[in-house]
């Protein structure tokens, strides 16, 4: 985790300054697009089960909208905090750019522990959330999506609730929808099938096969889960390791994930899921692999572990799970890190897809969502590592480069208003 002392949205600040730095960018510029655009934190009270009132705190964050829409997910848990907004509706902003999707960057939350409430109270607090933040969202505006312990359900609920304050149907209003109500083929995979595509780019740039390589992957959610399947079936590799938020588990031959995800879903844990032993999630970061896909939250490799990590591809699922100062000690070590606003951005590319889908009202199958999304994940990964290799910087740094140029170029070009 990260420490006490550090701030996600510092670590993003700092990620923007090196690579404003590589571009020269001008001092106003750099003013502008160094702090969000705007925060909105609402206090809302959700009719609980027991009929007590349930008072909750939930935030909406836009970044930058130079280049169109805001879009970004929701995420429910109960350490979410605005500066962890603030900094995931940024990544965002450059995330979008580097991809080439024509929008801006937001994010929201609410503090609550979804484990700890029922269904019903869930989606009471999603359609209040919805209604608290509607002021700003819509698909024209602010376009949200599912993030860490959201699903396609709480997506359908959220357009449900947009959808009777306009007394028609909006499904434009957000994505990672259901397919019943226009959500798209694709989605639930695209964030661990981008990441898959983006490893295989490394793998062949570094000259390794995927057969006989080996993946470890922390965080066994939508990206963790679909990552980890889509290494071991379409790039051949072995994954030694999975975790969760409570315990990990490895077999040194490769795990049966059909088996983990089958007893996961049943018994709600890893620990003791046949033909694997437990191990300590600690350790897993530092196990002897080819690829380490921290696919759960942000701070995970700090500068008290990074040391430790012996893998030779960093694919960064989550958002922001390395600090700068392990972003430098794993550059030392020689380890190719793939940025998380090019490794996880298949997940918003697609929502791009669905957005499109939903606004002009023709759907598409999931072949060719797949093939455009493998144009648009293999164009980016190949860009960020000509500009890495070009300016001798990190792929991280590289990233940014590319993104930031394309917001501050969209800024400049609008002016300031008025
Ligand atoms: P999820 O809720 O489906 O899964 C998160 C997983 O991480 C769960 O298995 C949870 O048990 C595990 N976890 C939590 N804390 C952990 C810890 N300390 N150690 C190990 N495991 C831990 O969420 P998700 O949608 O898979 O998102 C995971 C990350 O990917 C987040 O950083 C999110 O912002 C990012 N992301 C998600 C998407 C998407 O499309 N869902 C897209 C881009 C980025």
């Amino acid at each position: 985790m990260l420490e006490k002392d550090e701030s996600a949205y510092a670590i993003a600040q700092e990620q923007f300054d090196r690579a404003a730095d590589v571009l020269d960018l001008d001092d106003d510029l750099r003013r502008v697009l160094r702090e969000v655009k705007r925060e909105l934190t609402v206090h809302f009270p959700v009719l609980m089960d027991d009929k007590s009132i349930g008072m909750f705190t939930g935030y909406r964050v836009q970044h930058n909208l130079a280049r169109g829409p805001a879009k970004g997910g929701i995420r429910f848990h109960p350490a979410v905090t605005l500066d962890e907004v603030k900094a995931l509706a940024m990544w965002m902003t450059w995330k979008c750019a580097v991809v080439g999707l024509p929008y801006g960057g937001a994010k929201g939350g609410v503090i609550c522990d979804p484990k700890h409430l029922s269904l019903d109270e869930q989606q009471r607090l999603v359609r209040r959330y919805a209604t608290e933040i509607s002021i700003i969202v819509g698909p024209e505006s602010d376009i949200p999506a599912p993030d860490v312990g959201t699903t396609a359900q709480h997506m359908a609920w959220f357009m449900d609730t947009i959808s009777m304050h306009r007394g028609y149907s909006v499904p434009a209003t957000v994505t990672g929808k259901p397919l019943a109500v226009g959500g798209s083929e694709g989605r639930p995979e695209a964030t661990g099938r981008g990441l898959a595509f983006c490893v295989m780019e490394a793998l062949e740039e570094l000259g390794i096969r995927g057969p006989g390589s080996t993946a470890v992957v922390q965080g066994f959610g939508n990206v963790g889960a679909v990552s980890a399947k889509l290494l071991n079936r379409e790039a051949g590799m072995t994954v030694l390791a999975v975790s969760d938020s409570t315990s990990a588990i490895f077999n040194g031959h490769g795990l049966d994930l059909d088996e983990v995800e089958r007893y996961k879903a049943a018994n709600g844990t890893l620990v003791g899921c046949p033909g694997a032993e437990n191990i300590d999630p600690e350790e897993l970061l530092e196990l002897d692999c080819t690829v380490l896909v921290p696919a759960a939250l942000e701070g995970q490799i700090t500068r008290t572990n990074a040391a430790k990590v012996r893998a030779k591809i960093v694919a960064e699922g989550a958002n922001g799970p390395t600090t700068p100062e392990a972003d430098d000690i794993l550059q030392d070590k020689g380890a190719l890190l793939i940025p998380d606003i090019v490794a996880n951005a298949g997940g918003v590319t697609v929502s791009y897809f669905e957005w499109v889908q939903d606004l002009q009202e023709f759907f598409w199958e999931e072949s060719e969502i797949n093939q455009r999304l493998h144009h648009i994940m293999s164009r980016a990964y190949k860009q960020v590592s000509a500009k890495a290799g070009e300016l001798s910087i990190s792929m991280r740094t590289a990233a940014y480069a590319l993104a930031v140029d394309q917001v501050a170029r969209a800024t400049e070009v609008r002016g300031i208003y008025p």
